[in-house]
């Protein structure tokens, strides 16, 4: 348990503290600033999970950008994706011919992703590259792209950093796994 006030109640334990999660994203940000340097790149956040990722991501970076915001949600149970994409909210502009680069909070079985990045494609970006915070260490998990990852972490739900359980968590600075009484107690 940690001692951060009500927003922790059910956490079980701290897996990325927040000063890992700055210091790994602030990396991030010099690779992308590199390598978009002549051009300026279009971010796009995945809502809701990939906000804090998003914001303290750009935030890092000191090249000219532009962002943009999709929202999708999976169908089923509430700690496994089914697969079954449905767009939310879609982008508000075009995005032929700009470099894009998708902003994702976690990469579990990849079928959200790879559902994304077929719909962006068929719109002639530029070119299209991906961003995650988080991969899951997953045998069956697809085979998508992902330039770059922030963190392997191991085959386990999480919350915080802007993931939710049942739409809480969301505002913890860390990343952390839930006591599994949490889940016990639906
Ligand atoms: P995928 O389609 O890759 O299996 O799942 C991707 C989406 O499922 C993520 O964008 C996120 O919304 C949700 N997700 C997958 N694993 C976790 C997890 O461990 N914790 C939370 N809070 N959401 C997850």
């Amino acid at each position: 348990m940690t001692d951060d006030g009500a927003r922790s109640n059910g956490v079980a334990r701290i897996l990325i503290d927040d000063e890992a999660i700055q210091q790994r994203t602030a990396e991030m940000a010099k690779v992308l600033d590199d390598e978009y340097r002549d051009d300026v790149p279009l971010l796009i956040g995945v809502l809701n999970g990939a906000i804090t990722f998003m914001t303290d991501l750009m935030r890092a970076m000191q090249i000219p950008l532009e962002i943009d915001f999709m929202a999708v949600s999976s169908y089923g149970a509430a700690t496994k994706s089914s697969g079954v994409v449905r767009i939310l909210k879609d982008l508000d502009q075009e995005i032929e011919g700009r470099r894009v680069v998708v902003v994702e909070d976690i990469v579990d079985s990849g079928l959200t992703l790879q559902y994304l990045l077929d719909v962006l494609q068929r719109r002639n970006p530029r070119d299209l590259r991906v961003v995650a915070l988080l991969k899951k260490e997953k045998a069956d998990a697809i085979d998508v792209q992902v330039d770059q990852i922030g963190f392997t972490i191991p085959d386990e739900f999480v919350v915080g950093y802007g993931l939710d359980y049942a739409g809480k968590y969301r505002n913890l600075p860390y990343v952390a796994v839930l006591d599994r009484r949490v889940y016990a107690a639906e």
